[in-house]
């Protein structure tokens, strides 16, 4: 039986791998997708300390540097179905296999949320994204359209202006949410900011041609030619393994955890975005980190 299984190769996994094998635990780290988790959708990180600036990509490679320097072996594309309680610790039923494991860290990060829109299912990898860097350069030298105004969206508005013909940014609220740094960009980029708009149909055949949307104030309704359609209207836990398996979860789904990331399962702990603090890198790093201290006091008090 292993000491710990991570569920989550995200910054926060990633991190709790480094931290809990410099331990000396035993442990095995799944990821559904490639590791790296949310880092593969940042265009760059000005926020990170020790970086004045960094790609995404350009980080999360270098913490896969880091694992295997420590010999940890990421189990990718390899989604964790069911983690079950079992006599003396955990059961992970996962897609490549299943493992028991002492203790278990749920680092799952969180999901964007979708478009409640006309079509907005039948175009989504049809035309609507949710991840500018790995779709933008599909639509190079097209007119695309960026969904929520917060600093998702702002960030990515920005990135896809410097490839796409024309960008529109739209929001839903009166003024756009994200960081003045951003708006301060916006003024001098290609970027159409659209305002108090709701976007309710996404249109095309086979592919997105466009979307309409209505003026919040006016309720006139617009038509908008794009071949592209980036949605950051907000992210949602996934917290469904770890409800599942009896952890607390609050009112909006995300884990519950104490400053040591303990959840109300002895043993059983979270880290990152999925416990719904403060949801940055720094932070989700910082917890792994706490949260592989927790399970190696776990494991050996
Ligand atoms: C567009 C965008 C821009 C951002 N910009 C910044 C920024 O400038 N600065 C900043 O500090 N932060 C930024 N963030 C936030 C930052 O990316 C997150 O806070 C951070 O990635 C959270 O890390 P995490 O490991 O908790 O979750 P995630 O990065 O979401 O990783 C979770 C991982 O868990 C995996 N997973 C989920 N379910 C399962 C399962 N059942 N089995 C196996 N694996 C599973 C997922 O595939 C994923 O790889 C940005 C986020 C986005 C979306």
């Amino acid at each position: 039986m292993l000491d710990l299984a991570i569920i989550g190769a995200g910054p926060a996994g990633l991190t709790a791998a480094i931290y809990a094998k410099r331990k000396g635990l035993s442990l095995a780290i799944f990821d559904s997708g490639s590791s790296g988790g949310k880092l593969n959708e940042i265009v760059v990180l000005e926020n990170y300390p020790g970086f004045v600036s960094i790609k995404g990509l350009e980080l999360a490679e270098k913490l896969r540097e880091q694992l295997t320097n420590l010999n940890v072996e990421i189990k990718e594309f390899c989604k964790v179905k069911e983690i079950l309680k079992e006599e003396n610790g955990f059961k992970i039923v996962a897609d490549c296999g299943k493992v028991s494991a002492k203790s278990v860290i749920i680092a799952t990060g969180t999901a964007h949320r979708k478009l409640n829109a006309k079509g907005s299912e039948q175009f989504e990898g049809k035309g609507i994204s949710y991840c500018a860097t790995c779709d933008g350069p599909l639509h190079a030298g097209k007119d695309v359209a960026v969904i929520g105004g917060g600093n998702s969206g702002a960030m990515n508005a920005l990135y896809l202006s410097k490839i796409c013909n024309r960008v529109y940014l739209i929001e839903y609220m009166p003024k756009l949410k994200c960081e003045e740094a951003y708006l301060r960009k916006l003024k001098d980029a290609n970027v159409k900011i659209i305002t108090n708009a709701e976007v309710f149909e996404f249109f095309g055949k086979e592919v997105l041609e466009g979307l309409r949307y209505r003026d919040r104030v006016s309720q006139k309704q617009y038509e908008l030619k794009v071949s592209g359609a980036f949605v950051y209207i907000g992210l949602k836990p996934n917290s469904e393994l770890a409800k599942k398996l009896g952890c607390s979860l609050d009112d909006k789904g995300y884990i519950e955890v104490d400053q040591h990331m303990s959840t109300n399962m002895p043993g059983v702990f979270a880290a990152g975005d999925v416990t719904g603090i403060f949801q940055q890198l720094i932070v989700a790093c910082a917890q792994g980190a706490i949260a592989a201290e927790s399970a190696y006091r776990f494991l050996t008090d």
